[in-house]
This record gives C-alpha cells, sequence and structure tokens, in this order.
C-alpha cells in the first residue's frame, strides 16, 4: 500500500478560491486534519470523510505540532487516503514544511497543493497592488510573530523599497510601528488592515505607520488579518462592488 498525505492549501476563506487541486484531493479524501483558520464551507468537497480538527490558535487551546505528526502517520499507515489541510498556503507561515518534512522522514508520500496566501488575497481584494510598477519593486512577507523571539531587522524592511505584508500582527502593532519608525520608515508610511479577508464579513481599515495601533484599536481590529504597509496600501479602492454587479 503506497501510504500518502496531501498537504492542501485551503486559502484565505472564500471557497471559491480554492485550487481544482485541492477539489480533487478533497474529493478523494478518506481523512481531513484541518486547522482552525479553514473555513468549515470547504469541506462540503468532502464526500464522507472524517474530519479531524486539530486547530491551534495564538494562545489558545492547542493540539500539539507532535501529537498532529504521529495522527498523520497513523492514517496514513492504515492506508487512509489522508488530507492534512491548512489555511492559506500550506508553506507560508503554516507549519507546513515541518510536516512534510517529517513525513517523507518517515517514509510517507506528500503530494503538496498551493493555496492563495492571506496576505495576497486581502490585498488583491481590496484592490491593492502589492507591486505597483513605479511605486513597489516587491512584496515581503513577514510575521512579527516570531518562534525566539527574536527581534526582526526593521531598518532592511523600512528601506527596502517593497511592500510588507504582515502576519499574526495584530497583537504587535506597537511593536510593528516602532520598529519600522526607528528603522528609518515614514511616519505617514500608508497601511492598510484587513481582516477575514475575502470572507462576506472582511473588513479593511486604512490608516498610516503612526496612527495604525490607535486606529486599530478604534476600529476594533480584530485576528485573522495581514497588515500592507507601503505606498501602494493609498492606492484608491477598486469599485468592486461595481465590478461585482
Ligand atoms: N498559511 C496561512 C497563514 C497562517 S498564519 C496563509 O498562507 O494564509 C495565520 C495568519 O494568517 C493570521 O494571523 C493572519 O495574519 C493571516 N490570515 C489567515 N487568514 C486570514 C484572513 N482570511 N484574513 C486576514 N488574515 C488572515
Amino acid at each position: 500500500m503506497n501510504a500518502k498525505v496531501w498537504l492542501v492549501g485551503a486559502g484565505p476563506g472564500d471557497p471559491e478560491l480554492l485550487t481544482l487541486k485541492a477539489v480533487k484531493a478533497l474529493n478523494q479524501a478518506e481523512i481531513v486534519m484541518i486547522d482552525d483558520l479553514v473555513n468549515p464551507a470547504v469541506l462540503e468537497h468532502c464526500q464522507g470523510a472524517r474530519i479531524v480538527s486539530v486547530g491551534k490558535r495564538g494562545g489558545c487551546r492547542s493540539t500539539p505540532q507532535a501529537f498532529i505528526h504521529r495522527l498523520m502517520l497513523r492514517y496514513a499507515r492504515q492506508g487512509k487516503c489522508v488530507v492534512r489541510l491548512k489555511g492559506g498556503d500550506p508553506f507560508i507561515f503554516g507549519r507546513g514544511s515541518e510536516e512534510a518534512d517529517w513525513l517523507s522522514e518517515h517514509g510517507i508520500e506528500v503530494e503538496l497543493v498551493n493555496g492563495i496566501t492571506a496576505g495576497l488575497a486581502g490585498a488583491t481584494q481590496c484592490g491593492i497592488p502589492l507591486t505597483l510598477r513605479g511605486v513597489a519593486r516587491g512584496v515581503t512577507l513577514i510575521t512579527a510573530h516570531t518562534q525566539d523571539d527574536s527581534s526582526l531587522n526593521w531598518s532592511a524592511l523600512a528601506q527596502g523599497g517593497t511592500t510588507l505584508v504582515v502576519y499574526m500582527g495584530v497583537a504587535k502593532l506597537a511593536d510593528i510601528r516602532d520598529g519600522l519608525l526607528a528603522g528609518g520608515m515614514p511616519a505617514t508610511m500608508p497601511v492598510a488592515m484587513i481582516e477575514n479577508a475575502s470572507l462576506p464579513q472582511q473588513r479593511e481599515c486604512r490608516s498610516s505607520l503612526a496612527a495604525m495601533q490607535q486606529d486599530a484599536q478604534a476600529f476594533q481590529l480584530k485576528s485573522p488579518a495581514i497588515l500592507v504597509i507601503g505606498a501602494v496600501a493609498a492606492q484608491a479602492q477598486l469599485q468592486l462592488e461595481a465590478l461585482r454587479a
């Protein structure tokens, strides 16, 4: 029996942003192990699969990573078709590579399926072109939440000329602001904070580097949210409603 685990990105939330390959994997799955940030609506593509929730939101109830590893291995060795479903893309702040490596080391074949990562989805859904020609020469995905609490190279980030997209930043807004200001980024740098990107309850708060923490507080910004920091965040909002109508 060729044991195999599909490591699949569920995208940012909107079930229509799943890839066709993800849908194919979900169709075939006998076991689906899902994280908290996965929209349960995507499970409509699973036919009779057993759904196992192994979410771990920062600071809350958690399923230890070692337990998730062992569970995936056990199901795979039983010959089950296992889908490990993660929010966004499995390899962007998702610990997907740790899981893939561990499975490979234990002789389990892994098939990787991309998902649309929240940062890219959120920006585009708000009409923000992350790499606008002449404005941003690139985009840098960062998290303010490091495993060892080491600090980021704020000057490099502040002066790199790329748009910054910050994951897991809601509880760290003051640190991010202070770091980037100290690193030389202008206080007026535009910021967009996007909560629940791609979902019907998506909300968006436009601000500046200096004001983002207070503005987020007034807005009651909650996780999951991404921050887009850079000149592109000031782009006029597209008339998305008009386009959709
Ligand atoms: N692998 C995921 C990221 C997991 S880290 C991906 O590629 O998208 C979790 C962080 O992702 C959250 O703290 C938040 O910053 C971001 N995130 C995930 N889903 C989101 C959503 N629908 N809207 C805004 N941010 C989201």
